[in-house]
């Protein structure tokens, strides 16, 4: 029962808290999970912060299926090329071969767009604005719990627009507006954003932007992207309209994700040696009640005392839930929402009542306190505001703390063996340079500063002029 330390074996102890805190279990079919419900809760509140953003930004969710034909997605080159490997194919179905195979939809540009050439005819059609939340597969050959799982959840937003600087804005807003918002208010995830290299890039796209943070285990987790398509996908699936010239343009594009990986991006960046710690804005439980009583005349006035409070918590807007479970020892209970997650406890027994307080706990280790009765949904809501922004603080400092600015390619290399992290290198803008770090190290480039300006010095691995500074890590 007992969870391994993060610093004895980091894998061994996420698994252990994703199965024990009841978040997801592996299923029969290779590379597939069960969501269990308290992991399910959690994912409806990211969804829920990252919808709300989406639509405050004008976007508005539709539904495409979850088949699509094979020739569609040969349509566009790089696409098919990076996709083929881990794409699940239909042959079979109804007790006859297919005509024509289906893909199971690993993502879909190709089914939209070729969607969208029927709704797209005139400037006046533009831009369209869609995202939908789907479930999407890909083969996956080494599986872990959320964060790489063969079918997994996500919402994949697709735009088509008149122009690129439009379609580049519209990449920009959703990476700045939906997700960082999103992932910093809400999830309390430090995320550091930029583009993508080359060969880090969406197959297809012209520009990738991507969202980083930094795991306890000191490597990185692409939480999110979007991508600027440029008329890729409008070229290969024909997507046409009559512009304000009077003339045929091809329309541009952008797509955008985010999925299930971010719940284990929250496991990774808060959780400690005892468990989960969920930051209140996220955490479906916000606030447990633990009742203490030893006889009947006690649980009948700690449970009644244990409702009321109850009741005026939810009047003040706080997710409460009494475990009022008469199987489970109160020592139990602390353990099991501690492992959970859930940033406050409050214990109530006759004692606390004869003083007219209640025992509050913090699991973001603030220690236990009294407090009174009187006003405490009021404290209570100030003080889940302080834990969420002591998590981020934490999250925050500890990826500072393993930010490095390498003087050499040694010392680099070392310091991505130990302790690992981000490190902050020039580069010259070279494939071969990136592929020798990702050859030696495992590390690769996370991001590339958004808007780039010039640098001085040279290139950490070859020692020509460098162009940029590139951001390397071991990732997920
Ligand atoms: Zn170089």
């Amino acid at each position: 029962m007992a969870l391994p330390t993060q610093s004895a074996d980091f894998p061994a102890w996420y698994q252990e808290v994703v199965k024990q805190a009841e978040l997801a279990e592996p299923s029969l079919a290779r590379g597939t999970m069960v969501i269990r419900p308290y992991g399910f809760a959690i994912w409806e509140k990211v969804q829920r912060a990252i919808d709300d953003r989406i639509k405050a930004t004008g976007h508005q969710n539709l539904y495409f299926p979850l088949f699509i034909p094979y020739r569609l997605l040969e349509k566009e080159a790089e696409h098919v090329e990076g996709f083929a490997p881990e794409v699940a194919v239909v042959t079979h179905a109804g007790g006859e071969e297919l005509e024509e195979p289906l893909v199971v939809r690993p993502t879909s540009e190709t089914v939209i767009w070729a969607t969208y050439a029927r709704w797209i005819q005139s400037y006046r059609d533009l831009p369209l604005l869609y995202n939908q939340w789907a479930n999407v597969v890909r083969w996956e050959l080494r599986p872990r719990l959320f964060l790489r799982t063969t079918e997994f959840l996500w919402q994949e937003g697709h735009t088509a627009h008149e122009t690129e600087d439009e379609a580049v804005a519209e990449a920009r807003l959703i990476l700045d507006r939906v997700y960082r918002e999103a992932m910093v208010d809400v999830l309390g995830l430090p995320v550091l954003v930029g583009r993508k290299s080359a060969a880090e890039r969406f197959a297809g796209a012209v520009e990738t932007f991507t969202l980083e943070g930094l795991m306890r285990d000191r490597k990185a987790l692409q939480a999110g992207t979007s991508h600027y398509l440029g008329q890729n996908f409008a070229r290969a699936y024909g997507v046409t309209f009559l512009g304000r010239d009077g003339k045929e343009h091809h329309a541009y594009a952008t797509s955008w994700g985010a999925s299930t990986r971010l719940v284990g991006g929250v496991i990774m960046t808060h959780g400690d040696d005892r468990g989960l710690r969920l930051p209140p804005r996220l955490a479906p439980i916000q606030v447990v009640v633990v009742p203490i009583y030893r006889s009947d005349d006690e649980r009948g006035r700690v449970l009644g005392a244990a409702a009321a409070i109850r009741e005026r918590l939810d009047g003040a807007g706080i997710r409460v839930h009494v475990d009022d479970r008469e199987e489970q020892r109160p020592g139990f209970k602390f353990n099991e929402w501690e492992l959970k997650g859930v940033p406050v406890r409050l214990e109530l027994g006759p004692r606390d009542l004869d003083a007219d307080q209640a025992t509050v706990a913090r699991r973001d280790g603030g220690g236990k306190e009294a407090w009174p009765l009187a006003g405490l949904p009021e404290r209570l809501v100030t003080l889940l505001e302080e834990v969420q922004r002591s998590l981020f603080g934490d999250a925050e400092r500890f990826r500072d703390d393993h930010t490095f600015r390498p003087g050499s390619y040694t010392e680099m290399a070392e310091l991505l063996d130990d302790p690992g992290g981000f490190m902050l290198a020039p580069w010259c803008g070279g494939p071969e340079c990136e592929a020798r770090v990702k050859a030696d190290t495992r590390a690769t480039i996370r991001f590339l500063p958004l808007d780039p300006e010039p640098v001085e010095g040279s290139c950490i691995v070859c020692g020509s002029p460098a162009t940029e500074t590139a951001a390397w890590a071991q990732a997920y």
